[in-house]
């Protein structure tokens, strides 16, 4: 089997160099290419931070396992990890997050958990613009396809796992659109796999009993941003976050890494721990059917952890028995594979189930009517009353003004003195008939043009099969 590997930067290069003895001392099957990508590159004047060959390698060899790259703070230098995962369409940040109670401290010595997180879309779809002197807004995009790929992948990875439950965490309440979207299509697709427990959590509450009582979840599903930052407290309160690796799984392509960075400050002095991308390669090997070298890698530095054999970063006096480096940690990895852990639980991986994963299927297009425009405006004034009067002027043939917000609470008909008003303002332009048309709108923006109203965004107000699909303001 062909693989990209890149050593990236800080630590990178050690751990990789140990990850790779360990992997070949195993029997792993591995033809390696590698490629540079990272702080090198994007100083190079490369500011997406990995050169077209190295994307051809990549995209040629299919399976990418990637150590932790330094991103450049400032000077427009975009994460190479975003870009990755959007480019190649890996969809699927998979983290199993495990206890290895008592070799490494941690509050919770029974936890299992595996985070399926949404990769491509939500907030990381990071469409970001500044619209009035006061107020920047990042648009939040759920798709259908995102959510169905990420929900039937979280339910059919359960499955070959063995895993008995998947959680759904959203904001449903708050975002019913957008969450709420996420959420109906994890009840849709749960009913699909009846051997299966599935529930429902309220992110907030979720996360406060993740953090809590970890052993009451097996499998986590949740879109991008939540599960970004949902990853990292349940790695860390296994014990620590240099422990897990990650995999990012597309339809074609697979990234496998650690879920730390590079640690400069570590670099060079043969002190890191490698476990990280270990545990990536490990997810790697059960990625591409190696499943007994994976096996035997896994169960060898499990009972190299329960020997005490301990990088600094888990070194605890009285547990530990000997201190070592990155390359004297490998060393001990390899001199005992083929060695069963004998408190800590082995592994046995079965993945002779193969995932169900079928291409999106689009469905049919609903019936899709007008129903009116809201108006973003810029406005430096302090009363709602004031903006209504001036933009009721746009009222016509059927267009009314219906309700003003600002940051989502409604502040007219009716507001409240004591809501707190910044200068960005939606102006809610509604038909009073059914439909209106596009023209309507554009006439809406042509007249506001006269009246010098600072229209700084428009969106339209649509139905689906008949039911409004917008929110109401706050209070309406
Ligand atoms: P970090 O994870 O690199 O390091 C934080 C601290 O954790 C380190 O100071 C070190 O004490 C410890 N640590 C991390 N990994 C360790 C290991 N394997 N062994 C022992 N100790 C370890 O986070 P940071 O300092 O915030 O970020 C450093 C750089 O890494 C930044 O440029 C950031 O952009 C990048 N980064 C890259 C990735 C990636 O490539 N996937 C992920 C996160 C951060």
């Amino acid at each position: 089997m062909r693989i990209t590997i890149a050593k990236g930067d800080g630590i990178g290069p050690e751990i990789m160099d140990a990850t790779l003895h360990i992997l070949q001392a195993a029997g792993a099957d591995l033809q390696i290419d590698e490629i540079e990508v990272g702080e090198r590159v994007y100083l190079g004047g490369n500011s997406a931070g990995i050169s077209k060959e190295s994307w051809d390698v990549i995209r040629r060899n299919k399976v990418f396992l990637k150590a932790p790259i330094t991103t450049p703070q400032g000077g427009g230098y975009k994460s190479l990890n975003v870009t990755t995962r959007k480019f190649l369409g890996l969809y699927a940040n998979v983290r199993p997050c495990k206890s290895l109670h008592p070799f490494v401290q941690t509050k919770h010595p029974i936890m299992d958990v595996v985070i399926v997180r949404e990769n491509e879309e939500d907030l990381y779809a990071g469409i970001e613009h500044q619209q009035t002197d006061e107020v920047v807004q990042c648009l939040k995009l759920i798709s259908r396809p995102g959510c169905e790929k990420i929900i039937r992948y979280a339910f059919e990875y359960a499955k070959q796992q063995n895993r008995k439950k998947v959680t759904c965490f959203t904001k449903d309440n708050i975002m019913k659109q957008s969450d709420g979207l996420f959420h109906k299509v994890f009840d849709e697709i749960a009913i699909e796999y009846p051997a299966i427990e599935n529930e429902h959590w309220i992110i907030d509450i979720g996360a406060a009993k993740l953090a809590d009582t970890p052993e009451a979840f097996d499998v986590i599903v949740m879109p991008n941003l939540y599960g970004d930052v949902l990853s990292d407290v349940a790695a860390q309160i296994t014990g620590s976050v240099g422990l897990a690796g990650s995999s990012n799984i597309g339809e074609e392509c697979a990234m496998f890494e650690a879920i730390h960075g590079s640690a400069p400050r570590r670099a060079g002095q043969n002190l890191a721990n490698p476990s990280g991308l270990l545990q990536g390669a490990i997810l790697m090997l059960i990625h591409i059917g190696q499943t007994e070298v994976a096996e035997k890698i896994q169960n060898a530095w499990l009972k190299t952890l329960e020997d005490g054999i301990h990088t600094y970063d888990i070194f605890k006096e009285g547990m530990s028995q000997e201190q070592v480096g990155t390359r004297e940690f490998a060393e001990a990895v390899v001199a005992r594979l083929g060695q069963m852990p004998r408190t800590l639980q082995s592994v046995s991986y079965d993945a002779s189930y193969q995932m169900n994963l079928p291409k999106y299927q689009r469905k049919p297009a609903k019936s899709k009517s007008l129903e009116g425009v809201d108006l973003f405006v810029h406005w430096a004034g302090e009363d709602p009353n004031e903006l209504a009067e001036h933009v009721r002027q746009l009222n016509h043939h059927g267009v009314e003004l219906s309700m003003i917000t600002n940051r989502g609470i409604k502040v007219w008909p009716e507001g409240f003195k004591e809501t707190f008003c910044t200068d960005h303002w939606r102006c809610r332009f509604k038909s009073t008939n059914k439909e209106i048309t596009k023209a309507s709108i554009v006439a809406l923006l042509m007249r506001a043009e006269e009246l010098e109203i600072d229209v700084v965004k428009t969106e339209n107000l649509y139905a689906f099969d008949g039911t409004s699909a917008y929110s109401l303001g706050q209070g309406q």
